[in-house]
């Protein structure tokens, strides 16, 4: 690796100069640290004190310049996960001229990015907290390019899906322990640290129970650009696209099996049903017996995914349109409360069906009190605890990462109840047809309309007309829409309350509920299909 960041490609000399004489350069993006994305020229790092460091010259420049507000708690999060206190990224300071007793500084002549990757031994943890993100970091700052050099600084090994991270650029990664390879004090001639957090769908629940994100920013769409752009790395083809899918005579469905822990006892039956049922071929999948790449060839053309909760289900980002994904959930688990897949499958965009099965019978469980805490063991807890954990019914709202309860709950083994599960799909794999072969819904918005405008008339001391009337959104002339109506507010001014109407034309009159002698404020806008809301145009003063 020494030789891959070969010093030939920069001149050393001028590298160095202008570190001493420039200092580190650093500019970012955010208000708070949680929202926060770094630029550095000469961001450098001390491998024997494993901190980076920022050096001050006459001409090095900190924005934002937080003075000691940098420590509180952090000047950003290294990871895509919310402000976890572990994940925070800050340096230490030293004056540039502090360079002549340090050792030679090594300098890396990639563009690069430096972050955490959360939980590389978990697929759920790395699609949505790693890969997404670093995905779309790159696609927001031009020169992480396919050249762009990924440093991980969690300080894991490389974990089970390297290879996936090595997807993202042309440039082996590097991760924190190798850089000591390198010598005492690496400086990044141009990096960025941080990571988007625009793509994430999910809060693990470390300081409330987990679920969606409040405010989700990303759709269908991004996630299926992701998912192609690493099948064309993994060159994976799919079929050729929804049309010739929805005619496509060899349906299939896939489960996804777990073969160490959280196993469906009867699979081979369960296969069998579903064949039979849906009248496919059905075949199984498992991190355990196949490459990834070979997995996600068989979930590329699939019409049904099932599984168990687990992360291996992240895989569901790679079904094709139209498709069903299928989560079991084990006894005692309500599938309301653990909804990564769910949130995931519902994506706008996403154009997945999902459905969530439960088992409600506990004498279709095997639990494995033995076991150690982290698979669900509970022989460590007291007595009482014990009895508590195994009379409850349902494992109650818990924070991450150890509750005794959700880890024994959820790490049980389960006799799926076939027909209860066939039950469960069966409405849903009929109207699959009917959508896999509607085309995928657009998403273009209409403009505001156009010159509002009121006119007002009194008939009589308590009769009078508001007449309301607009011209089309100016991109509605370039497409072709299926339904256009409008939208129309009316608020009588001072009152709290207003009225809204839905009207198919351009202008209405209106004189029920419309008093003489009164001021009207009216708002209008246009919809596409019944969905797609446009923006209001300025609210408009109408007085009778
Ligand atoms: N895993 C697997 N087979 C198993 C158990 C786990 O492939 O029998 C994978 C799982 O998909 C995940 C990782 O191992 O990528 C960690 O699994 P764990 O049960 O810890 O997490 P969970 O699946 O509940 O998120």
């Amino acid at each position: 690796q020494s030789q891959e960041l070969s010093q030939a490609r920069i001149d050393y000399h001028s590298a160095l100069l202008a570190l001493q004489e420039y200092g580190t350069r650093m500019v970012c993006t955010g208000k708070m640290h949680t929202d926060r994305i770094c630029r550095f020229d000469y961001l450098c790092y001390s491998t024997e004190a494993e901190e980076f460091v920022f050096f001050h010259s006459n001409s090095s420049f900190m924005l934002p310049n937080l003075g000691p507000r940098r420590f509180q708690p952090a000047l950003l999060d290294l990871s895509s996960v919310e402000d976890h206190n572990t994940q925070y990224f800050n340096f230490l300071e030293l004056p540039a001229a502090a360079l002549k007793f340090m050792p030679k500084p090594v300098f890396v002549p990639d563009v690069t990015l430096i972050l955490n990757r959360f939980n590389p031994d978990n697929l759920m943890h790395v699609f949505h907290d790693d890969l997404l993100p670093i995905f779309y970091t790159m696609r927001q700052y031009s020169d992480l390019d396919d050249e762009a050099r990924l440093v991980f600084m969690e300080g894991w090994g490389e974990g089970t899906h390297f290879d996936l991270y090595r997807l993202l650029s042309s440039k082996q990664p590097l991760l924190k322990e190798q850089l000591r390879n390198f010598g005492k004090l690496m400086c990044f001639t141009k990096s960025y640290v941080g990571l988007s957090k625009m793509t994430t769908w999910y809060q693990y629940g470390f300081v409330q129970p987990q679920g969606p994100k409040a405010n989700i920013l990303v759709s269908g769409n991004e996630i299926r650009q992701f998912s192609s752009s690493l099948m064309e790395k993994l060159n994976i083809t799919t079929r050729g696209g929804e049309e010739s899918a929805a005619e496509e005579k060899d349906e299939y469905i896939v489960v996804f099996s777990r073969s160490i822990n959280r196993l469906i006892l009867n699979e081979a039956e369960l296969i069998l049903a579903l064949a039979q049922e849906f009248q496919m071929r059905a075949v199984t999948v498992s991190l355990e017996e196949q490459t990834f790449p070979s997995i996600v060839k068989v979930i590329s053309g699939a019409s049904i995914l099932v599984s168990m909760h687990g992360a291996q289900l992240v895989s569901s980002l790679f079904l094709p349109r139209g498709a069903v994904v299928v989560e079991l959930f084990p006894f005692a688990v309500n599938p309301e409360q653990y909804t990564p897949y769910k949130t995931l499958a519902s994506l706008p965009g996403m154009d997945l069906q999902y459905v969530a099965w439960r088992n409600m019978v506990e004498e279709n469980s095997v639990s494995y009190p033995e076991r150690p805490w982290e698979q669900g063991g509970i022989a460590h807890l007291d007595k009482e605890e014990q009895e508590h954990i195994l009379a409850s019914k349902e494992v109650p709202r818990h924070l991450c990462c150890r509750n005794p309860e959700w880890l024994y709950r959820i790490y049980q083994d389960t006799i799926v109840d076939i027909p209860s599960l066939l039950e469960a799909l069966r409405a849903t794999v009929k109207t699959r047809l009917n959508l896999k072969k509607a085309k995928p819904a657009s998403t273009v918005h209409p403009g505001q309309v156009r010159e509002p405008q009121c006119q007002t008339s009194v008939q009589a001391t308590n009769e009078a007309k508001l007449t309301v009337s607009w011209q089309i959104p100016w991109n509605l002339k370039y497409l072709k829409v299926r339904e256009v109506k409008y939208e129309v507010w009316i608020q009588e001014q001072g009152e709290n309350t207003y009225m809204p109407y839905i009207l198919p034309h351009q202008n209405y009159t209106f004189s029920e509920n419309i008093k003489p002698f009164t001021t009207y404020l009216v708002w209008v806008r246009c919809i596409f299909n019944k969905n797609l809301l446009g923006p209001f145009a300025d609210v408009l003063t109408c007085r009778t």
